[in-house]
């Protein structure tokens, strides 16, 4: 029996994520919007470990991070309430944006799409699902406080939520 690749195509997981599926680019492409590069099979912003990348002319590639990014295709939401939030948003806030800069640098797919001002606090929406959870963690770490998880079923998707009053 001949598998093609076309019936390969369709028993693709949907539960993985339909970005990291896309055609993937040649080795040592640069992403056009983070500049990441492209290399043995993983996008890396570390630039000590990785070649010079070759130019690409006349070509422009974008990272499945800056793909969602642009798409709004969250695969983690952060909800943040309650009065502490609003107290204390600039605090908060650089927390989040620290570990997001953490995780880009061991991986520059996890990425925040948006942050946006909410009735009883904030949302953060994430690239990953994995970030969210970060997220999630780093502020009950910090300042302790109700934490939820859910998870979806069949899809990668995270919804945390994090709960705190004066
Ligand atoms: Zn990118």
């Amino acid at each position: 029996m001949r598998t093609s690749r076309y019936s390969r195509k369709k028993s693709i997981d949907t539960s993985g994520d339909p970005y990291l599926n896309r055609a993937r680019p040649e080795d040592n492409t640069r992403c056009h919007g983070c500049g990441a590069l492209y290399h043995n099979k993983r996008w890396s912003l570390n630039t000590l470990v990785t070649p010079v990348a070759k130019a690409q002319e006349g070509k422009v590639v974008f990272c499945p991070a800056c793909q969602k990014i642009h798409d709004g295709f969250a695969r983690g939401f952060v909800s943040l309430e309650g009065t502490f939030v609003s107290a204390h948003r600039d605090e908060i806030l650089h927390l989040i944006r620290n570990k997001e800069r953490r995780a880009i640098y061991h991986n520059p797919l996890e990425r925040i799409i948006e942050i946006t001002n909410k009735a009883h606090g904030m949302e953060v929406t994430t690239t990953t699902e994995k970030l969210a959870q970060r997220i999630g963690a780093i502020l009950k770490k910090a300042y302790k406080g109700e934490l939820t998880y859910k998870w979806s079923d069949g899809v990668k998707l995270a919804r945390v939520a994090w709960h705190r009053d004066e």
